[in-house]
């Protein structure tokens, strides 16, 4: 390894983030060295990314998966060592010879191994905004404690990001700044009839119209939720409050988030929407490098259109902020009660709307902990999904 050389490990390798932090990884060879690679249950994925980036660990969380894996890598003659479980993506997270980590596994699942990596000191690349909203009274002690350094990913935060001052890393909102606007698209039912939201299928539902991503968020941005947990993600990593944030619908995804300044200035940042962009600033800040993403054509974009978010449309978006105001065990059940509804909704059990009535149950149901520390989140976390669980089978179609 060269001096300039630094050592990467991927968790959710084989998701649409970790494909596209791969694509950047790619283009700058030798620059990065793919130190693990991490994943659920996806073999053959995980076996294609062995063979081109040889990583000294592959794990997947799936026990059979991991074995199967194991096994054909052998047969391959790899050199790639294969680990298996929570334990396995803890410790790639974790291990003293990594350098940055992109926390990109789906939902509360990411929660264990993103914190390792932060409680590491490691440079945290984070897409997994699940594990932000479940404990970010946690998260952000730890990032502080170990000295990690945290870079957004989700495409919104990183605009935030580039476009605050620095002061907001000395632990409050910086006086300068007088609002964020966290921009929004949509989804694929910005103009559907409302009538017709109950009978939406799941390919209308993850056919988002500027984005290509994995189905959890699809659907979230669909109902709106993912910009609700994105206001609660927003809340932690810039130190602002609900009301320091407004939502914009913006349909053409160009703009990915503004801050507005006391003078008068509004800074935004723009681009194709291309996750790469986010990503290549994250794994070379403070550089900027090519992400491979084709030039932004302002003729060809030509218009740009603004509109307030419709609340009757996407009652997600009040629940979200709702608990983003009460804090506390709210996002956590927020979060969990989301998770359980989508893929209730995936799955074909329950209808679109049905989303929005689980998590308004789990969140009036749920009996309360006290979330000191990281054990009684996980159990607020799991008192939410008993109650969204039964509820949703309740309203199984
Ligand atoms: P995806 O479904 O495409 O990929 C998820 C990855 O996580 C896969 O590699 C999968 O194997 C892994 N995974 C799932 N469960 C796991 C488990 N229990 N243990 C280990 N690995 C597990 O999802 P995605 O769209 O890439 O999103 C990943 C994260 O990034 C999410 O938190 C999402 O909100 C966030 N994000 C995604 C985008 C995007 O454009 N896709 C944009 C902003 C933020
Ligand atoms: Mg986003």
């Amino acid at each position: 390894m060269t001096e300039a050389q630094r050592t990467i490990t991927i968790l959710g390798s084989t998701g649409s983030i970790g494909v596209s932090t791969l694509d950047v990884v790619r283009r700058h060879a030798p620059r990065w060295q793919v130190f693990a690679l991490a994943a659920n249950t996806n073999v053959s994925a995980m076996l294609r990314q062995c063979e081109e980036f040889a990583p000294r660990y592959a794990v997947l969380r799936d026990d059979a998966a991991a074995a199967k894996l194991h096994q054909q890598i052998r047969e391959r003659g790899l050199a790639t060592e294969v680990l298996a479980g929570e334990q396995g993506l803890v410790s790639v997270a974790a291990h003293a010879e990594v350098d940055s980590v992109m926390a990109a596994i789906v939902g509360s699942a990411g929660l264990e191994s993103t914190l390792a990596a932060v409680h590491a000191g490691k440079k945290v690349l984070l897409a997994n905004k699940e594990s932000l909203v479940m404990a970010g009274q946690q998260f952000m002690h730890a990032v502080q404690a170990a000295g990690a350094t945290l870079l957004p990913i989700d495409s919104e935060h990183n605009a935030i990001f580039q476009c605050m001052p620095d002061a907001y890393r000395a632990g409050e909102f910086p006086a300068e700044v007088q609002r964020i606007l966290l921009t929004a698209s949509g989804g694929p039912f910005l103009r559907t009839p409302l009538a017709e939201l109950e009978h939406v299928s799941v390919a209308q539902a993850v056919a988002h119209p500027n984005w290509q991503m994995g189905q959890k968020i699809s659907v979230d941005s669909a109902t709106m939720m993912n910009k609700g947990l994105e206001l609660i993600e927003a809340c932690w990593l810039f130190n602002a409050k609900p009301e320091d944030i407004d939502i914009v619908l913006h349909p053409q995804s160009v703009i990915h988030s503004l801050v507005q300044y006391v003078d008068g200035s509004v800074l935004a940042q723009m681009g194709n929407p291309d996750m790469r962009t986010p990503i290549a600033h994250g794994l070379a800040w403070p550089e900027r490098i090519d992400a491979g993403v084709a030039p932004l054509d302002l003729i060809a974009v030509a218009q740009l259109q603004f509109e307030a978010p419709d609340y009757e449309r996407f009652p997600c978006l009040v629940l979200a902020r709702e608990a983003a105001k009460a804090g506390g065990a709210s996002p956590v059940i927020l979060n969990a009660a989301n998770e359980i509804a989508v893929q209730a909704f995936l799955d074909e059990q329950i209808s679109f709307t049905a989303i929005t009535a689980v998590i308004a149950h789990a969140l009036g149901a749920t009996e309360l902990y006290e979330l000191e520390s990281l054990e009684a989140v996980q159990q607020q976390d799991q008192a939410a999904r008993r109650v969204a669980t039964e509820y949703a089978a309740r309203l199984a179609k």
